[in-house]
């Protein structure tokens, strides 16, 4: 599990909140008041559904971003992340304005926290931050959510906020969105603030309204794997612009406020509707139908019957890969070796063009399944993969 204060399992790097305490007093010359944390997460099921009003799975990974932190009186923002190259970061946060480029660089997310809590009224003021994290970035995996959520908490303690760990959630979206320019859902922000160890999160993202669902792989002998293909390919960014406009196109045309109010029995006459238009069509169909399979996996994981999610997982990804049309050849080399190799079910996991997948195998096929996908990548002449378990985690939350 989650280890502060021992080594990460992934990169046997010391990580933990003395070490982060002990690298804030170098950076910044004295003790820090205190030292929080945000995990990293996958997505069990429901994807490229949070900007649809729909509904998601997340679960918390035990990768942590850690920030130890103190507050200051002059209105200065100074962050340092070991993470990042060039120094101290050094703002005032009077001057915060948003800046939707993406070349501002890595301090962007936690000044945009910073903005974002100053533009909802909050009395926050100037803060020292330095980060440690070991969840990868730009793997899929949700550094961004992180690195905002344990800012957003951090801030919370030291200004006695009062915030809640939803409210934190909505202001680092904020921050990603009008502060970064990254037009996210408000998925992987819950999920970093609202996830809680041993279960999947299930988020309507209309009404958030959360659910805990337990999802206790190791007590039923099962494991989840992430596959971290180690790339991202350029498409990304604009194609997930691309793939918002065309719900919202769809949405229209289909007279909703969102896709989420197409329900799924009425999906035939839905793309009837849209039969002029294939492109709209089949963006309509995945989110409709992984809707509908985020109803399915909660209906068996309350029925117990974890196992029996697997095909469901392998049927979302075929559904991205050929409706969505956001996978790639590393994503489908990990799922169909995986699949092919034993597990239970396979899919991509997150944005898509690369990042990660998730693999639910019994315990015993674990080691042979991953050692296959490693092997397809080396014969497909692809990077070794990064192969890891995911631990249903703790979300966000004060460490020391
Ligand atoms: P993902 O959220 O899937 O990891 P993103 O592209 O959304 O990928 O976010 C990755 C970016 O977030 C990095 O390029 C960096 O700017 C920033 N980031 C995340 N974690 C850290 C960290 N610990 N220190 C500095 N920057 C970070
Ligand atoms: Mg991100």
């Amino acid at each position: 599990m989650t280890a502060h204060g021992a080594a990460d399992p992934a990169t046997e790097r010391p990580h933990g909140a003395q070490h982060t305490a002990a690298e804030f007093a170098a950076v910044y010359g004295a003790a820090p008041t205190g030292t929080w944390a945000a995990p990293g997460r996958v997505n069990l099921i429901g994807e490229h559904t949070d900007y649809n009003d729909g509904f998601v799975m997340p679960l918390a990974l035990p990768h942590t971003t850690l920030a130890a932190a103190s507050a200051r009186t002059d209105g200065v923002l100074r962050l340092h992340s070991g993470g990042a190259d060039g120094g101290i970061v050094e703002l005032r946060i009077d001057a915060l304005r948003p800046e939707p480029d993406p070349q501002a660089g890595w301090a962007a997310y936690p000044a945009g926290v910073v903005w974002a809590m100053r533009e909802a009224g909050l009395p926050v003021g100037g803060a020292d931050l330095h980060y440690d994290s070991t969840v990868p970035t730009g793997a899929g995996l949700s550094s961004s959510a992180a690195l905002e959520v344990v800012t957003a908490l951090a801030l919370n303690g030291l200004y006695a906020l009062g915030q809640e760990p939803q409210q934190l959630a909505r202001l680092a979206q904020r921050a990603e969105n009008a502060f970064v320019g990254v037009p996210c859902g408000i998925m992987d922000q819950t999920a970093a603030a609202c996830c809680t160890a041993g279960h999947a999160l299930f988020l309507d993202t209309r009404a958030l309204t959360r659910r805990q669902i337990p999802f206790d792989l190791a007590g039923e002998g099962l494991r989840l794997l992430v596959v971290d293909t180690r790339v991202k390919h350029e498409l990304g960014d604009g194609a997930y612009a691309e793939r918002r406009a065309g719900c919202e196109r769809g949405a229209r045309a289909l007279g909703v406020r969102a896709l989420r109010d197409v329900p799924y029995a009425h999906l035939p006459e839905a793309l009837a509707g849209l039969a002029d238009d294939p492109v709209t069509q089949a963006l309509v169909r995945h989110i409709v139908t992984e809707n509908h399979r985020v109803e399915e996996v909660v209906a068996l994981l309350d029925a117990g019957r974890t196992r029996a999610i697997g095909p469901l997982l392998t049927t979302g990804h075929a559904s991205l890969r050929d409706d969505f049309k956001i996978s790639c050849r590393e994503l489908d080399l990990a799922v169909d070796t995986a699949n092919a190799a034993g597990a239970l079910g396979a899919r991509m996991t997150g944005g898509g063009f690369g990042g990660s997948a998730i693999v639910l195998v019994e315990e015993a096929d674990a080691p042979a399944v991953g050692a296959a996908v490693t092997e397809a990548f080396a014969a497909a002449g692809h990077a070794a993969p990064r192969i890891f378990e995911a631990v249903p985690s703790a979300g966000a939350h004060r460490v020391e």
